[in-house]
């Protein structure tokens, strides 16, 4: 069983973003940027298919700049066989990534696409249910235990108050949550393995595929900064600001 997995290039969640001085969006000079934690997830648990013998073969595809060759190089030292870029150095919304992973699917043919439930970035949540939507194939998101059993997969995914199973037929879509595994870290014999695996560059064109966007960022901006708090010296104080100042009570 073909499995594609994606991954998104994104600001490393360690970094305190900046916004540019011109609101344009957030500045993205000398930041750390790393794979995406759910698409590490979604590496981690295809490479466990692997070893279980379910899956045959571990594509991973990334859509953006040259430089997200590194995320790619780091999924194969994970374990994925071999890797997709597609080029594009452009600000690509949910859906035109939607659409060059459907590209990518049509020509692969996985049985199983698994993909992260959300960018940490753009926090869009949205490209696995957009996939789905396009290919026509069932979508198990939030995703905290997969099952593979002959031509379905049954998906236990993470809803408001539980957890809820569904079963899919083959092929399908899994977008992770966090419950799902704990990704392992690269060995550097595998660091170094990976950098002969191949990598396959492709682009948008030759993909047939129009990233044409209909969305238009206006302004970026930062969070108000939160302002100094105080110290009350009684309960009475407390409840008295609470409410006449604050008005919350
Ligand atoms: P989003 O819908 O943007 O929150 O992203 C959800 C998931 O879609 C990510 O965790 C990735 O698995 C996938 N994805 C989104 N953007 C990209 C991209 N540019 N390249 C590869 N995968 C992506």
């Amino acid at each position: 069983m073909k499995v594609l997995v994606a991954v998104k290039r994104v600001v490393d969640y360690n970094v305190k973003v900046r916004v540019k001085a011109d609101n344009s969006g957030v500045d993205l000079a000398n930041v750390k940027m790393s794979m995406n934690p759910f698409c590490e997830i979604a590496v981690e648990e295809a490479v466990r298919l692997k070893e279980k013998g379910v899956a045959t073969e571990i594509i991973v595809v990334s859509i953006g700049p040259t430089t997200a060759q590194e995320q790619l190089r780091t999924a194969l030292a994970l374990g994925a066989d071999r890797a997709i870029l597609v080029e594009s150095a452009e600000d690509l919304t949910s859906l035109a990534v939607a659409k060059l992973l459907k590209a990518v699917v049509d020509k692969e043919q996985p049985q199983l696409v698994i993909l992260g439930k959300q960018a940490i970035d753009s926090d869009n949540n949205q490209t696995g249910q957009m996939l789905a939507a396009l290919t026509g194939y069932g979508q198990g998101t939030f995703a905290s235990k997969v099952e593979v059993a002959g031509d379905k997969v049954a998906v236990t995914r993470e809803v408001d108050g539980g957890a809820q199973t569904v079963s899919l037929s083959l092929p399908a879509i899994i977008t992770t949550d966090l419950r799902l595994n704990e990704p392992r870290y690269a060995s550097l014999p595998n660091i170094m393995k990976a950098k002969k695996k191949p990598l396959e560059v492709l682009t948008p064109e030759a993909l047939g595929v129009s990233t044409a966007s209909t969305n238009k960022t206006l302004k970026v901006e930062a969070p108000a900064a939160r302002s100094a708090g105080i110290k009350v010296k009684s309960v009475a104080e407390l409840v008295e600001k609470l409410k006449n100042e604050a008005k919350v009570i």
